[in-house]
């Protein structure tokens, strides 16, 4: 079954002036759908055509790295529209002691995103993720993911100049610092709950 363009969780003028509407609609309605169609065109007629997305990404990891790019970026860009929060979310409850327990603070792990986000060299993720009940920060770059891994993801945020090049130029800490102030805490809960990684819808 082909792979869908999942909807923005949110109004496309909701996370400005964060995320502008103009940024979204090049991000979403042309970038994540070109990964896609690519996709979708290259799975059309194989045995990975019933593949769900994130057995796709481990099947080809290392093996087809035009088709892992692309599906893998299908996967993270939906992640990331859920990892956005128009609305004020903040930690609670086991999130919250967790992310005291790993980073000391809130405050504290939000620098840690912006640093590594910050260093990060050309294109890439930065996330916070869980194992084993421990919660770090982690990078990937350009469109590696953690979709497939034994890292549970909790959030994630896009360092691809297209996430931020039309509302902030060439300032990525400032993009890092709006962005992170507008991060799904209530998604990350969600996914710490769990315990198991994400599933892209469809
Ligand atoms: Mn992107």
């Amino acid at each position: 079954m082909p792979f869908e363009l999942i909807d923005l969780p949110f109004a496309s003028d909701a996370l400005a002036p964060a995320i502008s509407a103009e940024t979204l609609s090049f991000h979403h309605g042309k970038h994540h759908k070109t990964y896609v169609d690519k996709t979708n065109a290259a799975i059309e007629g194989t045995d990975m055509a019933s593949d769900d997305l994130e057995t796709l990404i481990g099947k080809v990891r290392g093996s087809n790295q035009g088709l892992f790019n692309n599906s893998a970026q299908i996967w993270n860009h939906g992640f990331y529209w859920y990892s956005l929060c128009d609305d004020g979310c903040t930690p609670s409850g086991d999130l919250a002691a967790k992310i005291d327990e790993a980073f000391g603070s809130l405050d504290a792990l939000k620098e840690k995103l912006a640093g590594a986000g910050a260093g990060h060299f050309a294109s890439g993720w930065v996330w916070l993720a869980e194992k084993g009940g421990k919660l770090s920060v982690e990078e990937t770059h350009d469109a590696d993911t953690l979709a497939d891994g034994d890292m549970n993801p909790l959030l994630v945020i896009d360092l691809w100049e297209h996430a931020y090049y039309l509302d902030h130029q060439n300032a990525r800490p400032a993009y890092l610092d709006a962005v992170i102030a507008k991060l799904n805490w209530d998604f990350a809960a969600e996914n710490l709950a769990r315990g198991s990684t994400w599933k892209y819808p469809g």
